[in-house]
């Protein structure tokens, strides 16, 4: 309501912080009215999965896309009203993810959204995205303008009926942001001011840390890989980060982190470049028959003959200047329950409580998951159900 007040032209404020408890879906629509023109809107979410709306839940947990599903609801928000934002910074961290945006008005720049916004297939078999923009500009030099630019709407679809790397089908998910979600000048004179003045910030370190691998990201690449799950996709133990780092830069792409995740693989190599980087390895360390011969997916990946010249070669240039000055990069949850508690009601209910232990006796169905079972005593159970625990979310 404060902010539907503030809405006129003269009462609007120049920075607008949404910290909510979970979700902040249902204040974006006055947020956005009430952030003056080139005004400051920062947006924390701790509940992705009803901001993601209808996305698969594979599509907002992975690949970094949880920031820009978040961005793109913002910009939609603010469409709406004539106005449309731009990212200073996006943070994923610990539970949470927070945006730093700026707000400004102009309905002629409403018209160029389409062209920062993406849907993405997402492959069934190995988690391989393609992006498809919904929108995109194309130089159209008059005499008048030389630069001028025209939109146009991109063909689709992007991918095949089939997965080129392992023969599956595709989910559609989005739309996301796929323009830069970090604004370089702006994150360097943050980092600045944070080491100038570490005295005032009580994790300065971390801080520090983190600005310094958002600097380091690929801005041009919107979403990322994840080593673990491409090397578990195909039953390989993963290999070490710093040869996968300079194979891809051996191949000639560049690659960085995201700082959301320290198994993250940001680069434009196709994912056929990193297969069959795998793949090389795998000569080396071959997969067990068997694993092969009982997932066709993964036989159908590993199977396939490598084009790429490869080469595993370790390089300097491969360990990232962040990780040589030793800055804090990535925290581990310093103590069991860290993060969002759910609501108190909602954990010591009797319902709550009932259901739990009711939930134990599916488990007991499959011999596999009995085996889990006699491992994690009713005991353990109700104790997840009160603390917030992986059972309540
Ligand atoms: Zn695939």
């Amino acid at each position: 309501m404060l902010m539907y007040k503030h809405k006129p032209n003269t009462k609007r404020f120049a920075a607008v912080d949404l910290d909510p408890y979970g979700c902040p879906s249902v204040f974006l629509d006055s947020a956005v009215q009430s952030v003056q023109d080139g005004g400051l809107l920062l947006v924390t979410a701790t509940d992705m999965a009803v901001l993601a709306g209808n996305s698969p839940e594979t599509c907002y947990s992975k690949y970094g896309a949880a920031l820009r599903i978040m961005l793109q609801c913002i910009e939609s928000h603010a469409n709406r009203y004539g106005r449309y934002t731009t990212p200073l910074l996006s943070i994923s961290a610990d539970f949470y993810i927070r945006v730093f945006v700026k707000v400004y008005s102009g309905a002629i720049h409403c018209k160029k959204t389409t062209s920062k916004l993406s849907m993405v297939y997402q492959c069934t078999g190995c988690d391989n995205f393609t992006l498809q923009p919904m929108g995109a500009f194309k130089p159209n030099p008059t005499e008048k303008n030389p630069q001028q630019m025209k939109a146009y709407l991109p063909a689709v679809p992007p991918v095949g009926e089939f997965c080129v790397n392992c023969n599956q089908r595709h989910h559609l998910g989005g739309p996301l942001w796929s323009a830069p979600i970090h604004d370089e000048a702006f994150v360097a004179r943050v980092l600045t001011h944070v080491e100038d003045n570490m005295h005032l910030f009580g994790t300065a370190r971390r801080i520090m840390g983190v600005l310094s691998m958002v600097r380091e990201e690929l801005q041009d690449v919107p979403l990322y890989y994840t080593m673990d799950k491409m090397f578990g996709r195909v039953h390989l133990e993963t290999m070490p980060m710093l040869v996968m780092r300079s194979a891809i830069l051996n191949a000639g792409y560049k690659v960085s982190y995201s700082h959301a995740s320290r198994m993250s693989i940001k680069t434009a190599a196709p994912a056929q470049v990193l297969w069959d980087i795998i793949r090389t390895w795998e000569q080396i360390h071959p997969v067990k028959q068997a694993k092969l011969e009982a997932d066709i997916v993964a036989k159908f990946i590993i199977k396939q003959e490598v084009k790429t010249p490869i080469d595993l070669t370790e390089r300097q240039d491969a360990n990232p200047s962040s990780r040589r000055e030793g800055r804090v990069r990535f925290q581990f949850n310093p103590t069991p329950h860290w993060g969002p508690g759910s609501r108190a009601a909602v954990n010591v209910g009797d319902d709550k409580m009932s259901k739990s232990i009711k939930n134990q006796n599916k488990y007991s169905k499959s011999k596999k998951n009995a085996k889990r079972q006699h491992s994690s005593s009713e005991d353990d159970e109700r104790k997840k159900a009160n603390t917030g625990g992986e059972t309540a979310l």
